[in-house]
């Protein structure tokens, strides 16, 4: 501040180098069109004016022949500069949080937060006439309203903090604690300026402030993808929570290159990186070309994201069926045409996404689990909510379903051909949540293998089929013995022929009664601890079956390692039986399975002609809805005493 005789501009010019730095390398570094960096540009635009103000003024302050117009003018300049720092950082916290569109609905707000601004306003324009505020008449001088500065800027401070603490969910620990040195470091400024007025110190804590913002807030380069020039997935998950967070309504265009995996190995990755480079340059044009004016992130993978919101949503339609012509046409790419399969989905948050987690738990493998169909999709068609529902509770789901002893065990039987009866049966596990319903094994299974609960829930299935085995009902079922299913985790468990064989102690329960399912997949791998598990079991007389054969990578080998009693064909095979070639293969596989004294199940049979033609094979079992679906243990019983007497 410009205090006559004896100051010291050094430190002014110091926070000006300062800030053209930042200003230049916030220019190079500005990468996104976040209107938070163009506030932080407008930040250090106010603090440098004042800054220039400030060097002017105490040079004209020195000059006794200055005009004083000029004298007024620049310290005009410098007092209203600084005042503004104060509520630009305000308008800088709001871009932070993203709550533009509440603050335009809410008038009272907004009336709030431009008031004190429009008090000092008047007090400068009132000044002219009055040098209420200062005067230059003789010399630079304070007059009785000066206070209002201060009051001004720590009602700003005030409510910086109350958005800071309403908001603090937003932000990083770190973010607080550079927001919050930020202030302490513009008060202390003023502070000290207030009680040592020659100690020109206030513009040097401002650049400095705001050098601590531009390390610890604005780094696009944390936000900005290097390769697409996109933002990043971090970039996307944050603004996305502040979405959800503020209530915003947005709708997203999610881009998944299905085929991303394969087109990066077949082609290197360094073209694949070109590729992307392409496929974003697309994303870009189409956006602009059609006024989309959106956000575009580029996740990973292969996975684009183009979030539009207010009245931009409107183009979302155009957007999607454009970005789909024109990326589902071949790309020539170093001699080489490359077709992808973008996968496109339109969905709107929170309609379509309730929260967050759900939004990100959909976006990760929506093209794993559909069709590729050419078209632009949406996401309420392609998935109901009570689906996505389920997957993103999986965790819950399962928590409750072991805490509330929810689990099932069913029974499909399984029919043998040449004994014309049903000789065994396999174990199939249900959940029924109260809240959601019908749960898949199959996303079940996979979820409890990730959480770990897989080893849980398998003790209970074994131990209710061992309970079943051990009962007087299967005694007179005649059965000879139940398949269970294990899955890739449990096989790898060392504790897993403890736990089989103690339950089957408990229950008295002799190995032939059990067959143990585990898949190609598992059989895959050549883990040590599988194999000392399935020694262990094999010599406690316990036999296996192998699962799903001819769905995974066959590895014959292994296979033949196996001490394998039956093979399960996969319900592909049969659906498959149509073709020729695939009869030619089931037939010599089948005769190579039988050379090798294996026992055949055939899986998913459906009808009576499939029920022939595998017949005709010389397969030994059948298993599908033909006979049955999985039943309760109850209707099992029924059923298999009912059939069996029959025959
Ligand atoms: P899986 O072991 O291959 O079981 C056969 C699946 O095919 C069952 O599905 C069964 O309901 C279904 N299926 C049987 N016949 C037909 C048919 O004619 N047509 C059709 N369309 N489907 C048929 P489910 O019960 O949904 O089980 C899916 C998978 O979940 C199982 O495949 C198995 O891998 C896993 N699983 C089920 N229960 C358990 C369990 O207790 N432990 C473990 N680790 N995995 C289990
Ligand atoms: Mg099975
Ligand atoms: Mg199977």
């Amino acid at each position: 501040m410009g205090i006559a005789m004896g100051t010291d501009i050094g430190l002014d010019i110091a926070a000006l180098i300062l800030l053209g730095i930042l200003f230049t390398s916030s220019i190079l570094r500005r990468m996104t069109n976040d209107i938070s960096n163009r506030i932080f540009l407008l930040l250090i635009f106010v603090v440098a004016a004042s800054d220039v103000f400030d060097i002017i003024s105490v040079l004209l302050d020195r000059n006794p022949n200055a005009d004083i117009h000029m004298l007024y003018m620049t310290h005009l300049g410098y007092l209203v500069m600084h005042f503004l720092t104060a509520p630009v950082y305000l308008l800088f916290f709001i871009s932070l949080v993203d709550t533009w569109h509440k603050l335009k609905k809410d008038i009272f707000l907004q009336i709030v937060m431009i008031a004190p601004s429009l008090v000092m306003l008047a007090a400068f324009i009132l000044n002219t006439s009055t040098g209420l505020v200062f005067s230059v008449d003789n010399g630079y001088a304070h007059g009785p309203w000066f206070s209002l500065m201060y009051i001004n800027t720590i009602i700003y401070v005030i409510f910086d903090v109350v958005c800071l603490t309403q908001y603090r969910e937003l932000f990083s620990l770190e973010d607080i604690i550079a927001l919050v040195a930020v202030m302490l470091f513009a008060l202390g400024g003023m502070l000290t300026q207030m009680l040592v007025p020659n100690n020109l110190i206030e513009m040097f804590c401002g650049s400095v402030s705001l050098l601590i913002l531009s390390i610890y807030i604005q780094r696009p380069e944390d936000y900005v993808d290097s390769v697409t020039r996109l933002m990043k997935h971090s970039a996307y998950a944050r603004d996305m929570k502040r979405t959800y967070y503020n209530d915003k309504h947005v709708t997203v265009i999610m881009l998944n290159i299905g085929n991303y995996d394969s087109v990066k190995s077949m082609i290197g990755f360094d073209p694949a990186m070109e590729l992307l480079k392409k496929v974003a340059g697309k994303v870009h044009d189409i956006n602009k070309k059609l006024h989309g004016h959106a956000w575009l992130y580029y996740l990973d993978n292969g996975r684009f994201r183009i979030v539009f919101s207010g009245k931009n949503i409107k183009r979302v339609d155009a957007v999607a069926e454009e970005l789909n012509r024109q990326l589902k046409q071949p790309m020539n790419f170093n001699g080489f045409d490359i077709t992808l399969s973008p996968f496109i989905v339109i969905a709107r948050c929170p309609e379509d996404m309730v929260d967050f987690k759900m939004l990100m738990s959909f976006g990760a493998d929506f093209h794993k689990k559909n069709y590729y169909t050419g078209s632009v999709m949406r996401a309420g068609d392609i998935y109901s909510k009570n689906q996505l529902d389920i997957q993103t509770n999986m965790d819950a789901i399962i928590e409750s379903a072991l805490a509330n002893d929810r689990f099932q065990v069913y029974y499909q039987p399984i029919y043998s051909i040449t004994q014309d009866r049903f000789v065994s049966a396999e174990a199939l596990i249900r959940l029924i949540d109260p809240d959601h319903g019908y749960i898949s094994p199959e996303a079940m299974i996979t979820a409890a293998e990730r959480n770990g609960a897989i080893h849980k829930i398998g003790e209970i299935v074994f131990e209710k089929v061992c309970q079943f085995i051990a009962s007087d009902d299967f005694a007179k079922l005649g059965l000879d013995y139940i398949e269970v299913n294990l899955s890739v985790a449990q096989i790898m468990n060392s504790d897993l022929p403890d736990v089989i064989l103690s339950t089957m102690k408990k229950y008295n329960v002799s190995p032939d009664k059990i067959n143990l399912e585990i898949t190609e997949t598992a059989a895959a791998y050549a883990q040590d601890v599988m194999t000392e598990n399935l020694d262990k079991l094999t010599k406690a007389g316990l036999s296996f079956s192998l699962d799903d054969y001819g769905t995974g990578y066959s590895n014959m080998k292994r296979v033949i390692q196996l001490p394998l009693k039956i093979i399960k064909l996969d319900k592909s095979f049969v659906d498959e039986n149509n073709n020729p070639k695939m009869w030619i293969f089931l037939e010599n596989t089948v005769k190579m399975l039988k050379d090798m004294k294996m026992e055949i199940v055939v899986e998913g049979v459906e009808t009576q002609e499939m029920l022939d033609a595998f017949s005709d094979l010389k397969c030994d079992f059948i298993q599908g809805y033909f006979f049955s679906k999985p039943i309760p243990k109850s209707d099992f019983v029924a059923f298999i005493s009912d059939a069996n007497k029959a025959s």
